[in-house]
């Protein structure tokens, strides 16, 4: 069509993982391809971490599905998506998503397609939601239905700079379920952008199966565990 013609002479098509300009029918640039930061099969996939820390930790989620170390191109991506409105990335990385999901579950067994929320004062000043739009596109490609059913009611400080026990207080009693919705026997798809500690996702995922949830499978483009 003329018009994607007009658009990808004035706004080319960018690599989420360098910025640099790539072909509209690619996911990344050819350079990147080559360089990915793809996670080992090795990686546990229930914490997410690799090594694995299960040990360590009792998780309230069941699996953690991620394609990417959080390295190079990985943390350019999420910050670009983060800092510097690229949310529209979510649509190219989604593609990674979905090839490592399906590489590791059934997506049959999935019923919902959510995203870890924010509080809306801070929603409001970034103008979206990153995770959301992660889980957004993400639905679209496994043909899910995508539905926000986790509100963060308070703001938290920001957790980079506390330990993991720091972390679990600071979020502790922050996130409910929405009013209304089913969760009875549910399989969750819970998106969000990275895993550090697994703290909030397992916050989250408290919330859920006090609500019933039966399963719940984290997504997340990058994991900051590194083998070492
Ligand atoms: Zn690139
Ligand atoms: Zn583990």
């Amino acid at each position: 069509m003329l018009f994607d013609t007009l658009k990808g002479l004035f706004f080319p098509k960018r690599c989420p993982f360098c910025g640099e300009i790539m072909k509209e029918a690619m996911n990344c640039c050819e350079k990147c391809e080559q360089q990915l930061p793809y996670v080992r099969e090795g990686i546990c996939l229930n914490c997410g971490n690799d090594p694995c820390c299960c040990n360590k930790n009792d998780f309230c989620f069941d699996k953690v599905i991620v394609p990417f170390y959080y390295d190079l191109g990985c943390a350019y991506a999420i910050k670009q998506m983060k800092f510097h409105n690229k949310q529209h990335f979510a649509k190219n990385l989604s593609f990674y998503l979905e090839k490592r999901l399906k590489h590791c579950i059934d997506v049959n067994d999935i019923d919902i397609v959510t995203a870890v929320p924010m509080c809306s004062s801070d929603k409001k000043k970034r103008g979206y939601n990153q995770s959301e739009e992660l889980a957004k596109e993400l639905a679209k490609r496994i043909n899910k239905k995508c539905d926000n059913i986790i509100v963060k009611k308070s703001k938290t400080r920001k957790q980079h700079s506390l330990n993991r026990a720091q972390r679990q207080a600071n979020l502790k009693d922050c996130f409910k379920v929405l009013n209304g919705i089913d969760l009875t026997d549910k399989t969750i798809l819970l998106c969000d952008d990275v895993i550090t500690t697994g703290s909030t996702l397992n916050e989250c995922s408290i919330v859920l199966k006090k609500n019933g949830v039966k399963t719940i499978i984290c997504a997340t483009i990058g994991t900051t565990s590194c083998i070492k």
